[in-house]
């Protein structure tokens, strides 16, 4: 087994024990903050949509609307997105922080946000968790998934089942950053490999997939839709922050 996400576990656990000892400090301003990673101010001043399309998270203008014009016109093959944060200073940092930096008091800052939402939306609960996958090589050189320690932190707060190996990389994609949208979705077709001995899904499950960011929507739709094709009845989208239109 290799030894690099042995490390990050420990450390990720070790974060927790420490917590629990010594006094919090805020990831953002840096003072003492009780618990949680976060003050009270810098939680607040966060950057979030007022209002913001159920369907795709994206800021839209007319208050008495639920969905925008481009998911009226073409629905996602997610029923529901919960996005807290607005991908702008300093949820990137944060994310950047989390992703690159192993900096799991940022991703339990993040982790915290999304529950937050989850909880305000009201929605039926997932049967189950799923986090978008990394692929195996890319795994083992970043040593973690952030978006399996979001659904994974997600999954102990609400009692819902985490299974990380419902859906598998089947090859390695170019990064997405960089990227149009037209060359994201062509990058990404066909990435994902439902894993049916992973867990027997019921008819009509209903999955919540994970990830950390939002930008096109590119991954986590081919995500959405190998799960349709295998059966699942009903996808829900947690992620932590959504980028603007690119
Ligand atoms: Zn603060
Ligand atoms: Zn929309």
């Amino acid at each position: 087994m290799a030894l690099q996400p042995i490390c990050t576990a420990l450390r990720i656990w070790g974060g927790h024990c420490l917590d629990a000892i010594l006094p919090r400090h805020c990831v953002l301003c840096g003072l003492p903050c009780g618990s949680g990673n976060a003050c009270g101010s810098c939680r607040a001043d966060l950057p979030r949509a007022d209002h913001a399309c159920l369907s795709c998270a994206l800021p839209i203008l007319n208050a008495g609307d639920l969905l925008c014009g481009r998911c009226l016109r073409r629905a996602p093959p997610w029923e529901r997105v919960v996005a807290p944060l607005l991908y702008a200073y300093p949820v990137d940092r944060l994310v950047c922080r989390f992703k690159f930096g192993r900096d799991f008091a940022c991703g339990r800052l993040l982790a915290l946000e999304m529950l937050d939402a989850v909880q305000l939306d009201a929605q039926p609960p997932p049967d189950i968790i799923a986090p978008v996958p990394l692929h195996r090589a890319r795994h083992v050189s970043r040593t973690f998934n952030q978006a399996d320690l979001l659904a994974r932190l997600m999954g102990h707060a609400l009692a819902i089942p985490v299974h990380s190996r419902l859906l598998r990389r089947k090859r390695r994609t170019r990064a997405q950053s960089g990227l149009d949208a037209a060359s994201r979705k062509r990058n990404i077709r066909g990435a994902f490999q439902y894993v049916s001995g992973a867990h027997r899904l019921a008819a009509g499950a209903h999955v919540a997939l994970v990830d950390d960011v939002m930008t096109t929507g590119a991954t986590l739709a081919e995500c959405a839709k190998t799960l349709r094709r295998a059966g699942v009845a009903r996808v829900s989208v947690w992620v932590a922050a959504r980028a603007p239109v690119p």
